[in-house]
């Protein structure tokens, strides 16, 4: 379940990532190519232009374009599961910063670029990612500031001390630290967020699986039978295979009630329920349907079968034996109807019904079939 939610929620937000960072590429691109109409030999005493237009613009376009190509390629593919595309999305988005950082690491400010992949990584609430890029940024820092106090030297800039860019060095590493803290608590209060909307989730489940069960006996309600019926008789017209009603009923026991009382009523339904789900389980589900009137509905069968299992439950319980009893046992009747071409539901278990009460006037403690 935690992983559904995670599944949809990322799949979603690694293409909105992706998007981004497209965009976020294509701004960098025209960029290092417009920045090539800047140069002056002056500013870059180190290098000719060809070589300049080579690192500056042709090599990281390609990097750029390359690691959107190659992401976009891998998060199409279906082997790779969500948490490896996390992983996958969160490397393209530093790759990109840090190259467009790399380059332009004369412009002070762009060392902090590649801050942006470690809080982009709290769409995830995944810490392992959000630490493995802080420590990738912290590395991409440290290379950008070697080469700034390179270029520095070289250009005998002396205004800017080793002690300056050192100091700059140290509150950029400070700079992405704090971010990966404050990400870190994002991504802990979201797993909080989502451990409470599973668990609402699993209560709401279970309080929908409740809602079809009746409590005193654990079968199925009377909502639930009908729904069911509905559904059976759909898949009937379309898979052409038998199903039968048995409806259930058991004989005279007002009188039960009002000899033994209530409460041992109680135990002789749940002692019929019991034996209704343990014998019909493998060709049908057992309702309740009313106060001491039961259904079991049969999909996939032929009728001597379920007379066969009707006749088992019917013995069965006429032979159970109650403690509270002094002498006979209880009995029940029964009524069965297959399920005809057209029939409504309701006709159907009209049919079923009038069975049983065929089955009463014959003197109970038996069953009929509908015709
Ligand atoms: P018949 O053989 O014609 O079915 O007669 P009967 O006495 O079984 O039928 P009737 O409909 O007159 O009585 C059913 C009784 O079932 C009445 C009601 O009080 C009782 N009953 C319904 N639900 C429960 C229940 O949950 N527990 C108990 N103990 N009795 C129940
Ligand atoms: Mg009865
Ligand atoms: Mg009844």
């Amino acid at each position: 379940m935690n992983e559904m939610i995670d599944n949809q929620i990322n799949e979603k937000w690694h293409l909105v990532l992706w998007n981004i960072f497209a965009v976020i590429c294509g701004i960098v691109i025209l960029s290092e190519w417009m920045l090539i109409f800047t140069y002056s030999s002056d500013a870059n005493p180190e290098m000719e232009k060809g070589y300049y237009i080579m690192t500056r613009a042709v090599v990281p376009t390609i990097i750029e374009l390359a690691v959107l190509l190659i992401s976009r390629y891998l998060l199409k593919n279906d082997r790779l599961d969500i948490g490896k595309k996390n992983w996958l999305i969160s490397f393209m988005m530093f790759l990109i910063l840090a190259t467009a950082a790399y380059v332009h690491f004369k412009i002070l400010p762009i060392i902090l670029l590649p801050g942006a992949a470690i809080v982009a990584t709290a769409l995830f609430a995944d810490n392992g990612i959000t630490m493995v890029m802080t420590l990738l940024n912290l590395t991409s820092i440290i290379i950008d500031n070697i080469r700034v106090m390179h270029y520095f030297r070289v250009m005998h800039y002396d205004e800017l001390s080793r002690s300056d860019l050192i100091g700059n060095m140290i509150m950029a590493m400070a700079i992405a630290i704090g971010l990966c803290v404050l990400v870190i608590v994002i991504n802990e209060h979201t797993r909080e967020l989502m451990d409470s909307i599973i668990d609402s989730y699993r209560k709401q489940k279970s309080l929908s699986a409740e809602m079809k069960k009746d409590p005193m006996t654990g079968l199925y309600n009377r909502r639930s039978f009908e729904e069911t019926l509905e559904k059976e008789i759909e898949n009937v017209k379309q898979t052409g295979k038998k199903a039968f009603i048995a409806i259930f009923d058991i004989d005279h026991f007002k009188n039960v009630n009002d000899t033994y009382g209530h409460a041992n009523g109680d135990v002789v339904i749940k002692a019929l329920c019991k034996m209704m789900q343990e014998k019909s389980q493998k060709n049908g589900i057992a309702f309740r349907y009313g106060g001491e009137e039961f259904v079991i509905l049969f999909s996939d069968i032929e009728l001597p079968k379920v007379i066969n299992i009707v006749e088992d439950i019917r013995t069965e319980f006429r032979c159970y034996y109650f403690q509270f009893m002094l002498k006979d046992g209880i009995t029940c009747s029964c009524g069965i109807a297959e399920y005809q071409q057209g029939e409504s539901s309701k006709a159907w278990f009209n049919r079923a019904d009038t069975s049983l009460y065929k089955a009463k006037e014959a003197g109970r403690n038996r069953t009929v079939i509908s015709e």
